[in-house]
This record gives structure tokens, sequence and C-alpha cells, in this order.
């Protein structure tokens, strides 16, 4: 698997977007700031929240325009899980989720780098692209907390 590059210049982002037909735009550039700062799969909502910190005057609807065309240009993709609100998450590298029944956190879970293909049994004539495995359990912090 050929990993990606860990960190993307603003060019390269400004390329990126270019390339799926979308304008860059400050608004976009600082969102996506937002998300590589703290990578900790924040909601829409949350981002919103720290994108007005550096940008008071950016809106939600904004926010969620930035989201897509991050998402459509393959810097970010979003992390479903069930009910909850959508999450994103700007690590590109190939990774799994693991999410906290407890406090509903999503972490990365990286790929043992040589484990065998396939991780799970394919049923013939399906082709699998992208492995994303969910583990759901405790997060360190709330299996701590239980014990006590
Ligand atoms: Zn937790
Ligand atoms: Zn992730």
């Amino acid at each position: 698997m050929k990993k990606a590059a860990v960190e993307i210049s603003e060019t390269e982002l400004n390329q990126r977007l270019a390339r799926t037909g979308l304008r860059p735009t400050p608004q976009r550039q600082h969102v996506y700031e937002v998300l590589r700062e703290k990578k900790n799969h924040p909601t829409a909502e949350e981002v919103f929240i720290r994108a007005k910190k550096g940008m008071p005057e950016i809106s939600m609807a904004t926010v969620y325009n930035c989201l897509d065309a991050l998402v459509s240009c393959g810097l970010v993709r979003q992390v479903d899980q069930g009910r909850a609100a959508t999450r994103y998450c700007s690590n590109m590298q190939a990774h799994h989720h693991f999410y906290c029944d407890e406090c509903g956190g999503a972490y990365d879970i990286d790929l043992l780098p040589n484990a065998p293909k396939p991780y799970v049994p394919i049923p013939r004539g399906f082709q699998p692209a992208r492995y994303e495995i969910t583990i759901r359990g405790l997060c360190p912090d709330c299996a701590n907390a239980r014990r006590k």
C-alpha cells in the first residue's frame, strides 16, 4: 500500500482542490488547518467552534461547505458511527477506528504493517478496495474510570 504524504502544504491543498474543480478559499484552508491541528475526529459542530477562534466571521454553513470540499478532494474522510454525528478524520493513511462505547470517542488504529490480507474472508466475486475495520469497546481513560 502506498503511503500518503503526512503533511500537505498549502499549495498542495490548493492543487488538490483545483483538481477536483474546487476553488481554494481562505475558509477551506482554515478548516483544513483546524482538522490537522488536533486529530481527534471532531464533529462538524466541534470544527465550527474551533474554526471560529481563528476566523470569527465563519458560519456553520461555510464550515459544512469546507468539510464537503475537503472530503471530495480526498484530504479528509468522514467517519460514520451509526446514529451519532458524523466525525471528520484528516489522517489519510490506511487505518481503522476504535470507538469508545462510554465517551463516544473515535481513535485511529494503525494497520499491522505485515498483516495477511484479506483480514476477513471475502466472498467470491467481491473485490475489496479498502479495509475499514470498526472496533468498539472502552478507551484507556474510560476503562480506567470503570476499574475504580
Ligand atoms: Zn472513552
Ligand atoms: Zn481516523
